[in-house]
C-alpha cells in the first residue's frame, strides 16, 4: 500500500503546481492588453461569426473561472473578467471556449462522445460515495457492492480521461484562429499558448488523480479477497 500513498502524494503537489501555475499565468496575462480594442465577449463573437457559427450566443457568468461552453442551449458562457476585459487571458479563454462551440457545430467525435457520457456519468458521481462505502462495509461477505461502486468511480475516471483530448483540441483551435484573425501576433500568441497550457494541466492532473484513487479502490478489494 505504501506505494499507492507515494503517488498519491505526489498526484497531490502535481495538482498544487499546476493550479498555482494556471493562477499565476492568467494573472499575468491578464495585465498584457491585446493590439487591437477587443474584449473576450468582442473576440468570442468573431471567432464564432468567422467559423459560420451563428446559432451561438455568448454571455457573461459571475465568479471566476467559471468559462465553459454549453450544448445544451447554445451559449459560450465567459466569466466577468473575460467578458469584459481586453487581455490575452480574456482572448484566450473567450476563444477556448469558442472551440467548444465549434467542436460541437463541426461535429468532433471525442466531444459527442463526452456528452453521452454526462448524464451516465452524473448518475455515479451520484451514488459513487455511498456505494463504495457500502462496499468497504460489506467487502468480507459481500465484495459484489465494492465491484459495483468501482465500476461507478471507472465512470468517473473515464469521463476524466475522455475529457483530455476535447480541451487540447478547442485550445489548438483557439491558438490557430488567434493567429490567423490577427488577434494575437508572436509574443502574444505564444502567450495565449502558454495560458491555455497551464489550463490543460489542470484536466491531466484531474485524470491522474481519479485512475490514482480508482486503482486506490481496486487494491483496497484485491487485498481483501486475499485474505
Ligand atoms: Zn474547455
Amino acid at each position: 500500500m505504501s506505494i499507492v500513498y507515494i503517488l498519491f502524494i505526489g498526484v497531490a503537489i502535481l495538482s498544487f503546481v499546476a493550479q498555482q501555475s494556471l493562477k499565476n499565468k492568467f494573472a499575468k496575462y491578464s495585465q498584457e492588453p491585446l493590439d487591437l480594442p477587443l474584449t473576450g465577449r468582442d473576440v468570442a463573437a468573431k471567432m464564432l461569426h468567422d467559423n459560420g457559427v451563428n446559432n451561438v450566443q455568448v454571455t457573461s457568468v459571475n465568479g471566476q473561472l467559471t468559462d465553459h461552453y454549453n450544448p445544451a442551449n447554445g451559449t459560450v458562457n465567459l466569466s466577468d473578467v473575460v467578458f469584459s476585459v481586453n487581455s490575452v487571458a480574456s482572448a484566450a479563454v473567450a476563444a477556448h471556449e469558442c472551440g467548444h462551440a465549434l467542436q460541437h457545430a463541426r461535429g468532433y467525435a471525442p466531444l459527442k462522445l463526452r456528452s453521452q457520457l454526462v448524464p451516465v456519468v452524473s448518475f455515479a458521481s451520484t451514488w459513487v460515495t455511498w456505494v463504495l462505502l457500502a462496499g468497504i462495509m460489506l467487502i468480507e461477505i459481500f465484495p459484489v457492492v465494492m465491484w459495483v461502486g468501482i465500476g461507478l468511480f471507472a465512470m468517473t475516471t473515464l469521463f476524466s480521461f475522455v475529457t483530455l483530448p476535447v480541451e487540447v483540441d478547442a485550445s489548438r483551435r483557439a491558438v490557430a484562429w488567434l493567429e490567423s484573425a490577427g488577434i494575437t501576433q508572436g509574443e502574444k500568441t505564444q502567450h495565449a499558448k502558454d495560458a491555455l497550457h497551464a489550463a490543460a494541466y489542470t484536466y491531466v492532473v484531474a485524470a491522474l488523480s481519479s485512475l490514482a484513487t480508482l486503482v486506490y479502490y481496486i487494491l483496497i478489494l484485491m487485498g481483501r479477497s486475499r485474505d
